[in-house]
């Protein structure tokens, strides 16, 4: 995992990590959806919150 996220990221990966272990591959994926309109934010600087 790479710096600079917004909290919304950190939050989902985390989520994406708990689901993972509890094998809920339909949580992961849902996890994986919304995470999709965060790019990479390394590279976005100034604009997460
Ligand atoms: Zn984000």
């Amino acid at each position: 995992m790479s710096g600079t996220q917004c909290a919304e990221c950190a939050w989902l990966e985390r989520e994406k990590e708990e689901a993972r272990r509890n094998h809920n591959m339909s949580r992961v994926t849902d996890c994986n959806v919304l995470l999709k309109p965060h790019p990479n934010h390394a590279t976005a600087k100034g604009r997460a919150a």
